[in-house]
């Protein structure tokens, strides 16, 4: 019997997780002929997040858990996740069930057709502002121009994966994750389905615009290094037309005289520079800092607790 594990990260979702367990449990007994493993992941939450899990655990045994050792972040969750998954295929999904999970039978029928990625696609994005929606279909515009990877739109994490797709997954190990970039990195057959993402069912996001805008750059900065070439063409452009400019200038001080008006213009182009200046160091810092994270080589995660036995760190 081929297993499935439903990788759920949970980070504070106290408020949720029975909903969850019970809609999970309605799935479970609807697909047969698989095996299940419910693995959460807590994310160094504060509530009674992990102490609902255990109690879970004790009812249901094929409900697991891995338990970080702080709060790192739902990249870093899922790649813990991805370690310690038994299944023979993975389901990543929110703990907040604005991924529904009815759409999981959908999903093992297009793998047991032999693809390797079943994700899903939002057909719609319910209780998201205006401005969430704007800003996100401006990034995947940014992010699809500066790269020759394919990039889902409008496509969160919940996907069912093949073994194959999480082996090659677990191989990822760099310290500032885009999971999503990882996903189109790896290739294999992909299949679309497409969902309605409900609203959250209970408790609050943990997104707020800073992470978004940190998510954002670190999305395009982890995928293509587009933006240090386009501050290069900026330089180059900038310079070409300012020596066409000197040009002008001297003839036209040869040919009228100098005068010495002109303190505006002056003001804008050193302004101007600066800015872009500044704009591009800005960029090279941003991959420099990557450089810096990455060189560190860190581990990624430090487990306390997997399925009540503490971890030792050997
Ligand atoms: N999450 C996590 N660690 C965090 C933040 C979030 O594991 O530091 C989990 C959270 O519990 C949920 C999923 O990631 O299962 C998505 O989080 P959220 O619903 O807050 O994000 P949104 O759906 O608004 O993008
Ligand atoms: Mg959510």
């Amino acid at each position: 019997m081929k297993t499935i594990t439903l990788l759920i990260p949970a980070y504070n979702e106290e408020e949720v997780l029975y909903k969850l367990y019970d809609r999970l449990l309605t799935v479970m007994e609807k697909v047969k002929n698989y095996g299940f493993e419910v693995l959460f992941v807590n994310d160094g939450s504060n509530d009674n997040t992990l102490s609902i899990i255990k109690e879970m655990r004790n009812k249901d045994n094929r409900v697991s858990y891995i338990d970080l050792s702080r709060n790192f972040g739902k990249e870093t969750a899922m790649i813990a996740g991805f370690d310690y998954a038994n299944g023979d295929a993975v389901v990543i999904i929110d703990a907040d069930l604005q991924d529904p999970p009815e759409l999981i039978p959908e999903m093992i029928k297009y793998w047991e057709q032999g693809y390797d990625d079943v994700y899903a696609k939002r057909r719609s994005r319910e209780g998201e502002t205006k401005l969430k929606k704007l800003t996100a279909s401006l990034f995947y515009k940014i992010l699809q121009k500066t790269t020759r990877i394919p990039v889902q739109k409008n496509t969160g994490d919940f996907r069912l994966l093949d073994r194959r797709a999480i082996k090659a997954l677990r191989k990822f190990r760099e310290y500032e994750r885009y999971t999503k970039g990882m996903y189109s990195w790896i290739g294999y057959n992909k299949k679309e389905i497409l969902f309605d993402r409900d609203p959250r069912a209970a408790g609050k996001t943990k997104w707020n615009y800073f992470k978004l805008a940190d998510l954002a750059i670190n999305g395009i900065t982890s995928f293509t290094t587009a933006p240090l070439r386009f501050s290069a063409l900026l330089g180059a452009i900038i310079s070409l037309s300012a020596f066409f400019y000197m040009i002008f200038v001297i003839f036209k001080t040869v040919i009228y005289g100098a005068d010495v008006s002109g303190y505006p213009s002056l003001m804008t182009v050193i302004l101007f520079l600066g800015g872009i200046q500044l704009f591009s160091l800005g960029i090279i810092g941003e991959y420099l800092g990557k450089v810096f994270s990455e060189t560190k080589n860190r581990p990624l995660y430090f487990i306390d607790e997997y399925n009540d036995n503490k971890v030792r760190n050997e």
